[in-house]
């Protein structure tokens, strides 16, 4: 066939209303049979299939789909079964699958860690356990039921050896190579069976190529391909990278592989730039991803026409694909649902199925000419010329206050070794100050009451005065407990960042927009669409309440510029930055309105600020001067008595220590339960000199800790930070634990914190 074809790289697994993740939780639940549960499963599977398949896709993925994660996957296919998951051998069966992810009352589950820089989880494979065997050709088995029950000839996705390994753990780094070559055979046989059965092109996907790697790992690609090439020599393998574009263009195209596949959306034009410089080998295929995966917005058809006819310069038409910039995981699957959004806003937006749609007609139209698409060009020229045009995206004040950024100050008054002596005598607190994150626990209750207002079954007055009772109850709990800093327990937030989101203007919440995070966990990020803008107050009635029932400090809570824009879908017409400034600007309007109602400490949680950075060396940098001047302009406006709080949740914070310092918070705090020895080291190294408090329990299990287990990590922390900076609090916000055990470990935290004063 000597036509542009059309492709995906992977499809959302979660279902258009999420029937995928009522499934598994109604089997986890013991509510389904197994067997019922595989039917409904392997259903959705195949409509997923049926549907790329209608919209007219040509190749189709198959072996994306997962009943968990696609990672894990690979590693069970590859018998890799941590041993205290009891495993001898064969095809690992669904009960061990699902324990790896989830753990055993006897095993704890394998990590999960973030996929590049998205905010889905995969399951960290642990090598160095077990030899991996190729116990599964799951690949082989997926294009199979692609092709006996929808005669559709699937293109097999495969996460590739170095990736895989890479993203592995239980190995020395300096034998990574070796282990590499371990699973050069197994992927041969799966290959080499793929080729038997008449499979034509497999995806191979190795995104670590779009991260920062040396020279020498891609002469280990060159070899590691070249094995599989003569496994199985009639295979296409396409290689495929996404979220950014490829270190090393010329020694990657180059290597034994039949296509290459590259993001044209994430890679800030460098793509097009390599491909045009450098050129593309006759005998390849590109598969070029000009619809972006990560993102909702529907694409200017214009726009992409003219990259892909740039491409066409380079890359003959029946050597080119055209397709996502990544899976479509990324993204919700369908905007048809949701019917209560503007028209406007609807428009302007494409979910997976419709950015499949948006890569048929381009493939169309580089096949017929562009005159054959060009009503489809046209709409979407205009539907987003409507939006960009309508009233949410043309607040001329925002605007304003964006072009005039340098006439705020983003500068505290006074460094923080002034800073600190006004507020010890403003605040008196006790050395090792004892304190929490924000949220105390999310009762059913809570939850009840919250929807009857949403319903309407409860007027605002009731439910302000059932919130106001929880405040007082919880009050008076940290009274009890002998808290120093006490906080009012976030009781009217269901999220951190809806919360903020439904109260500021320009953002949009839609009802079925999920995406997958984790395992059967959905999020469903608001949509950043319009201009964003201060409105009224958000947190100072709650806080004021809760301080008018104390002496003791309450602090203000708030969520950072960096993790509303992380944990949202933002609108690309503005640079990303902009919008995170615009955010900074209303929430500095918030800060400025609780220091006028006497609150005198604000904390500003940055939980996601480490995952939104970039995979490209260049590109950190600029990254974290945004995210540490964003976070400046909307705390900085406070009075030097005024103690600004920030809170993180941990992930390889030794990467990132200098942006934190740079934040100049006056006390932080962070999550450390996975990794305290490796954080406290962090420290060893780097001195840090402002208030912070490394969290002396996990939060994330509802056992209540030891004194003992308090004391040492304290002791542990004060071996290298100054005991006039550290604070004692829990890991992280209480939001999802019970009461009792809430109550419980805070008593024994607030003990441990006076029996070290005492040793102090
Ligand atoms: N203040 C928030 C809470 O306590 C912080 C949550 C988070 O770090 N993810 O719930
Ligand atoms: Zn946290």
């Amino acid at each position: 066939m000597n036509t542009v074809k059309s492709s995906n790289l992977g499809y959302p697994r979660i279902g258009e209303k999420r029937e995928w993740k009522q499934a598994l939780e109604q089997f986890w639940a013991g509510k389904l049979e197994k067997e019922e549960f595989l039917k409904q499963i392997e259903e959705i599977r195949l409509q997923h299939l049926q549907k790329q398949h209608e919209q007219g896709i040509d190749l189709i993925p198959v072996g994306d789909f997962s009943l968990y994660d696609h990672v894990l996957d690979t590693a069970v296919m590859f018998g890799l079964v941590p041993k205290r998951f009891k495993y001898s051998g064969g095809k690992v069966s669904l009960e061990t699958y699902f324990n790896i992810a989830r753990g055993t009352t006897g095993a704890v589950a394998s990590e999960m860690t973030k996929w590049f820089n998205t905010n889905y989880h995969y399951i960290v494979p642990e090598l160095g356990e077990a030899v991996p065997a190729l116990v599964e050709n799951r690949p082989l088995q997926f294009y199979k039921e692609a092709k006996q029950r929808l005669n559709i000839a699937g293109k097999p996705v495969i996460l590739g050896p170095v990736t895989f390994v890479k993203l592995s753990k239980g190995y020395q780094k300096s034998e990574f190579n070796t282990v590499v070559n371990q699973f050069v055979p197994l992927y041969a046989d799966i290959l080499r069976e793929l080729q038997q059965e008449g499979v034509e092109w497999v995806q191979i996907d190795e995104p670590i190529l779009a991260t920062a790697i040396s020279k020498e790992e891609i002469a280990l690609f060159n070899e590691v391909y070249q094995a599989l090439h003569e496994a199985a020599p009639n295979i296409k393998v396409i290689l495929q990278t996404y979220f950014e574009s490829i270190e090393h263009y010329e020694e990657v195209i180059s290597l034994p592989v039949q296509g290459i596949g590259l993001d044209f959306v994430h890679d800030a034009g460098q793509s097009l730039a390599a491909v045009k410089q450098y050129g593309f080998p006759q005998d390849k295929v590109l598969a070029a991803g000009v619809i972006d995966g990560r993102n909702i917005w529907r694409a200017n058809l214009d726009d992409k026409f003219s990259v892909l006819a740039e491409i066409t310069e380079v890359v003959s038409k029946d050597r080119l694909i055209v397709q996502p910039s990544s899976s479509l995981l990324h993204v919700p699957v369908t905007v048809k649902n949701e019917e209560a959004l503007d028209e406007i806003l609807t428009g302007a937006l494409a979910f997976a199925d419709e950015k499949l749609h948006e890569i048929v007609v381009l493939t169309k139209g580089l096949q017929e000419g562009k005159e054959a698409i060009q009503t489809e060009i046209t709409a979407s020229v205009e539907a987003i010329k409507a939006l960009n045009q309508s009233s949410v995206r043309n607040n001329t004040e925002v605007q304003e206050a964006i072009r005039g950024l340098h006439t705020y100050k983003a500068d505290r008054q006074a460094p923080f070794s002034v800073r600190q002596g006004l507020q010890e005598e403003a605040f008196e607190l006790p050395l090792l100050p004892t304190t929490t994150i924000g949220s105390f626990p999310q009762t059913q209750e809570v939850r009840k009451q919250r929807l009857k207002w949403r319903k309407g079954e409860l007027t605002n007055a009731e439910y302000e005065t059932y919130i106001k009772a929880e405040i007082k109850k919880w009050i008076d709990i940290q009274e009890e407990l002998g808290l120093d800093v006490f906080v009012h327990g976030e009781f009217e937030r269901t999220d951190m960042v809806e919360y903020f989101g439904e109260k500021l203007a320009g953002f949009q919440f839609t009802k079925f927009a999920w995406v997958q995070s984790y395992g059967s966990r959905c999020v469903k990020p608001p949509l950043i669409y319009g201009d964003v803008s201060y409105q009224e107050p958000m947190t100072v009635a709650e806080t004021v309440y809760a301080q008018s029932l104390t002496d003791k400090p309450v602090k203000g809570m708030l969520t950072g510029p960096i993790t509303i824009l992380n944990w949202s879908f933002v609108r690309d017409d503005i640079p990303r930055y902009d919008v995170a400034n615009q955010i900074a600007l209303a929430l500095r309007k918030e800060v400025e309105a609780l220091e006028e109602n006497g609150i005198r400490m604000i904390q500003v949680d940055e939980p996601a600020i480490r995952e939104g950075l970039p995979l490209k060396q260049e590109k950190k940098q600029s990254y974290l001067s945004a995210a540490v001047y964003a976070f400046k302009l909307a705390t900085a406006s406070v009075q030097n008595d005024t103690q600004i709080h920030t809170h993180m949740c941990y992930s390889d914070f030794k990467n990132i220590i200098d942006a934190i310092k740079a934040l100049d918070a006056d006390v932080i705090s962070i999550e450390t339960s996975k990794s305290h020895g490796e954080l406290i080291h962090a420290f060893e190294e780097n001195t840090y000199d402002k208030g912070i408090g490394l969290g002396v329990y996990d939060i994330h299990s509802p056992r209540v800790p030891k004194l003992e287990e308090l004391t040492r990590n304290i002791d542990r922390a004060l071996q290298v930070l100054d005991p006039k900076l550290f604070w004692i609090n829990p890991d992280c916000g209480l939001k999802t634990r019970g009461i009792d055990e809430t109550v419980a470990a805070l008593k024994v935290m607030v003990e441990a914190a006076e029996q070290t004063r005492e040793k102090l």
